[in-house]
């Protein structure tokens, strides 16, 4: 069983939050695309007779990708590789290019699944994270991608912006279940290094963001999506019927998977591997043939690490054989420090699985570097 993610590094515009890998320039995109082709073709030796289970086209922006690119890879990935028959497929798209004919190339395309970049449905917040879809856009590709058949459907929405209120957050929250949509990431605005809104807290200019309100939302999330129904099975991740996105869970059970385009990660068990971060670049070394990447083992601490740091954020938790088992040098240390958590109210001990309590998911990063090994 293994995954493949291919980064697509283009955006229409940059949102102010946002410190992923992309240019706003699409000049390069088609020579892009062939060195993404080229790359699958080099690596295919990288995930041994693995067989296929997922295939994520993230970003970046992949809905700007036209028919004939998405064919591309579909076909390179069918030639070079064994893809199960029930593989998920997965595109992340922006509401603005999801126009009923896209979709349909999508659906012809073999994207069974969308995972469509809503982040609110409130204009003053998608003007505020400088997004470049407005609400009405939001809702009317949820609704035609479901009336075409994308019923394995998920959408990313952001809490904590400084124009959302109690109030517009609990709206965003009830339209998720009147479109019932079965899929939600929902992730806490975070500031990173070099973006617009780093530099505004920086100059301390426009509406900042606050921690305080940052927590409420959170908590209401928790509640409202609990309350219609979904599972919490990530601590960013909800779910109605287990539609769970099986590519991220497979990422957070250690499955192997291969990464291409700039500056897409790899793992194969024992190490991870990561493409440079340039688009230029990329694409010159894959005309002649080096992907140029950098590749770190991993030892036993770092196994360990990874695997409370994938873990403990899922509902499934860390499992005591797990560790005992795969992780034998660190078992002492773990019991003792979730022992420690399990004091403090933090962590739930069911059977063999160590879970975060409620209280413990507002503070999981926290609580997870505690338990790591240094
Ligand atoms: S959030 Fe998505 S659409 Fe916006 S800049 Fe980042 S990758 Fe592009």
């Amino acid at each position: 069983m293994a995954g493949i993610y291919i980064h697509i590094p283009f955006c229409r515009q940059a949102c102010h939050y946002c410190n992923f890998h992309f240019s706003t320039s699409l000049k390069n995109k088609e020579e892009l695309v062939t060195a993404l082709a080229q790359e699958l073709t080099l690596r295919r030796v990288y995930l041994g007779e693995d067989i296929i289970e997922t295939i994520y086209l993230g970003g970046g922006t992949p809905s700007l990708l036209d028919e004939s690119e998405i064919n591309v890879l579909m076909e390179t990935i069918h030639k070079h590789y064994t893809v199960s028959a029930i593989a998920e497929v997965t595109l992340e798209a922006n509401p603005d290019d999801l126009t009923i004919e896209k979709l349909k190339e999508l659906k012809a395309g073999g994207i069974n699944r969308l995972s469509i970049g809503i982040q609110s449905f409130d204009d003053k917040d998608l003007t505020w994270m400088n997004r470049s879809h407005n609400a009405t856009q939001a809702r009317s590709s949820i609704k035609e991608a479901k009336a075409l058949g994308f019923d394995n459907l998920s959408i990313d929405l952001i809490f904590g912006c400084p124009t959302s209120t109690e109030q517009s957050w609990l709206n965003n929250l009830e339209l998720v279940t009147q479109l019932d949509i079965p899929h939600i990431s929902c992730y806490g605005l975070t500031i990173e290094e070099k973006t617009a809104l780093a530099h505004q807290v920086k100059t301390q200019t426009g509406q900042l963001p606050n921690e305080e309100s940052n927590a409420e939302q959170f908590a209401i999330t928790m509640k409202e999506l609990s309350k219609q129904g979904y599972e919490q099975y990530e601590i960013s991740n909800y779910a109605k019927n287990k539609l769970y996105s099986n590519h991220n869970t497979n990422y957070w059970k250690q499955v192997p998977y291969l990464g291409i385009g700039p500056s897409a990660h790899s793992f194969d068990g024992q190490s991870r591997q990561w493409n440079q971060a340039n688009n230029s670049r990329y694409i010159k070394d894959l005309a002649v043939g080096q992907p140029s990447s950098e590749k770190e083992i991993l030892t036993s601490k770092d196994l360990y690490n990874e695997y409370v740091l994938t873990q403990l954020r899922t509902q499934w938790g860390c499992n005591v054989t797990d560790i005992i088992e795969n992780h034998p040098d660190y078992a002492e240390h773990f019991a003792k420090e979730v022992q420690l958590q399990i004091n403090k109210g933090m962590l739930q001990k069911i059977d063999t699985a160590i879970t975060l309590t409620q209280e413990g998911k507002y503070l999981a990063d926290q609580i997870t570097s505690e338990l790591f090994v240094t």
